[in-house]
């Protein structure tokens, strides 16, 4: 089985916005100070590559800049998730939308001294129009869609019990629901079907029934469980995993006063963190998302006619 393990490195300051509070100002987001380290060490210890979704904000600050560029060092992938990781991304205005991702493209494109060719939009938040844009300005995959009609839900009611600012917040959509497990070509005008725009989505992994992503926050709210269901989902369906971490997995949230729905103290999330990189370097072939575009490898998406 093939799989990639995404990071989607998401600074304190994106979560001080979502609790109406001022965006924290640190000489160097503890994110990248501290989890960033965990997470390179982890990689290390069982040799996989991973990719890691930078904030083109972040790349601005020149205090940030040597963590970016220990991450291409030791040969992780860097892709595009957006200037300022605005809330509603795909509400924003088309001229809005390009510039968000073409100033982070630039900034990333100085540390790599190549182009960035994958993208994660802000929260999931992705629609054809983002696509069709990524698709223009020379993309090759998109990691924006999470095909679960249950995630928009899960979202909205994890926003709401920490009294957050939007109530129903623009996180995934429920038209992804049916959408394809595996990495397909999409239909221009609609994505969650397979069809014959040039760029690739690459569909965050979900579990057999209830289609629950394949991203730590629900692992650690509902148990290790769901990554090894998920996983032995994969196998038998001979799907590619690809799964997500959030940097904020391994920080210490007390120290910074961050409360999030289901998060173990950081021992138990150290565990659990470790137990899924092991599982994966153990028995899967892990590569970034970059280089399994680029031979052709992974799932494409035929199960989607199945169901699966
Ligand atoms: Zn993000």
């Amino acid at each position: 089985m093939l799989s990639t393990i995404q990071v989607d490195l998401d600074s304190l300051w994106t979560y001080d916005r979502y609790r109406y509070k001022q965006m924290s100002e640190y000489p160097v987001d503890p994110v990248y100070s501290q989890s960033l380290q965990s997470f390179l060490d982890l990689f290390a210890k069982y040799k996989v590559k991973a990719t890691f979704f930078v904030i083109g904000k972040d790349a601005e600050n020149h205090k940030q800049i040597k963590y970016i560029k220990t991450i291409i060092d030791q040969g992780h992938e860097i892709a595009n998730h957006s200037m300022n990781h605005l809330p509603d991304f795909a509400d924003l205005s088309l001229t809005e939308i390009k510039q968000e991702i073409v100033l982070a493209h630039n900034l990333l494109k100085a540390l790599m001294s190549k182009d960035p060719v994958g993208f994660r939009a802000p929260m999931f938040c992705i629609n054809e129009q983002v696509l069709c844009l990524l698709e223009d300005l020379g993309y090759k995959y998109d990691a924006s869609l999470m095909p679960s009609a249950v995630f928009p839900w899960l979202m909205s009611t994890a926003h709401s019990l920490l009294k957050l600012k939007l109530l129903w917040i623009n996180c995934g959509n429920i038209r992804w629901g049916k959408a394809p497990r595996g990495i397909y070509h999409p239909d221009k005008q609609n994505m969650a079907n397979p069809g014959a725009m040039k760029i690739k989505e690459v569909p965050v992994s979900v579990s057999n029934v209830l289609r629950f992503p394949m991203h730590s926050t629900y692992v650690f709210t509902l148990g290790k469980f769901l990554f090894d269901s998920g996983f032995n989902f994969c196998l038998k369906n001979k799907l590619t995993l690809h799964y997500v971490f959030h940097a904020i997995d391994l920080l210490d949230l007390e120290a910074y006063s961050v409360r999030l729905p289901g998060f173990k103290s950081l021992t138990k999330r150290q565990l659990i963190c470790e137990q899924i990189v092991k599982k994966l370097a153990v028995h899967s072939q892990v590569m970034t998302t970059e280089d399994l575009i680029l031979i052709g490898k992974g799932n494409n998406g035929l199960h989607s006619a199945a169901g699966i």
